[in-house]
């Protein structure tokens, strides 16, 4: 049996910036050596606005802290004439470990759809840096054809032409992110375990049992452990409860 490492994700959308970063990452690093270890490990991992990442890159190296970070987004392209975006190579250059791509803002903000999200992960990948795929419907989604079938849909188009190797997948719903209403955890693993589904059928079952797959939308403290304890929830995706480094780090060892 595979055994799966939880990830703990702070996706800290446009908000503190690369001073507040330093701030933020020493009070989480310092908050994580201190904390209990009630339940077993997870990574944590935290994803700051570009202008953010060189400071935390310093700070992480230098103070040898247990902590992955990210970029929020991830062109699909190498280089060229693309004003504004961010290449992979950059982000593996900063090491980050990670990029979250095909974030519900993207898609409702920026009309990004599947197979641009399919690309952006295969750039990712290209150069070893992980893609967190996010993926969820919407309330109306969920009216008119169940929690599963639009995130199922999702991911099977994603995967359809993404080369193999590690991929991350965040289970959002988007009527859960930033509403303060969660899924409840049934809900979660429901759907989870339904995303599993997919991913072996597109890639095999030994893909599937390996790869993590995430809940996120209004996680904090006080929920976390219920998630955790589904069998095909792996970790969290977390925005606004990220902001706090005590939350955060309370949140990355499932204690309340
Ligand atoms: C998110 O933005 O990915 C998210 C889950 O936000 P929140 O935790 O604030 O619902």
């Amino acid at each position: 049996m595979v055994t799966r490492t939880p990830l703990i994700a702070g996706n800290w959308k446009m908000n503190l910036d690369h001073l507040d970063a330093i701030r933020v990452v020493q009070k989480l690093a310092w908050t994580l050596q201190d904390a209990k270890h009630d339940t077993k490990d997870a990574e944590v991992a935290v994803f700051p606005p570009f202008t953010d990442l060189r400071s935390v890159q310093s700070l992480v190296a230098a103070e040898r802290f247990d902590l992955a970070y990210g970029g929020q987004d991830v062109s699909e392209h190498d280089s060229g004439a693309y004003t504004g975006e961010i290449s992979p190579v950059f982000l593996a250059r900063l090491d980050c470990q990670y990029v979250l791509v095909g974030h519900s803002e993207r898609r409702q903000i920026h009309g990004e759809t599947d197979e641009l999200i399919g690309r952006k992960s295969a750039a990712a990948l290209r150069h070893g840096v992980t893609p967190v795929i996010c993926i969820g419907e919407t309330a109306e989604d969920l009216e008119q054809h169940g929690a599963s079938a639009v995130p199922v849909q999702q991911i099977r188009t994603i995967l359809a032409d993404l080369p193999a190797g590690d991929v991350v997948v965040a289970y959002e719903p988007v009527w859960a992110i930033g509403s303060g209403q969660a899924a409840t955890a049934e809900q979660a693993q429901e759907v989870c375990a339904a995303i599993r589904a997919a991913i072996a059928d597109v890639r095999g079952a030994e893909a599937a049992e390996s790869t993590r797959i995430l809940y996120g939308g209004s996680v904090k403290s006080a929920n976390i452990a219920g998630f955790m304890r589904q069998p095909d929830v792996d970790g969290a995706l977390v925005g606004g409860a990220s902001l706090d480094p005590v939350e955060f780090a309370a949140i990355s060892r499932f204690t309340h």
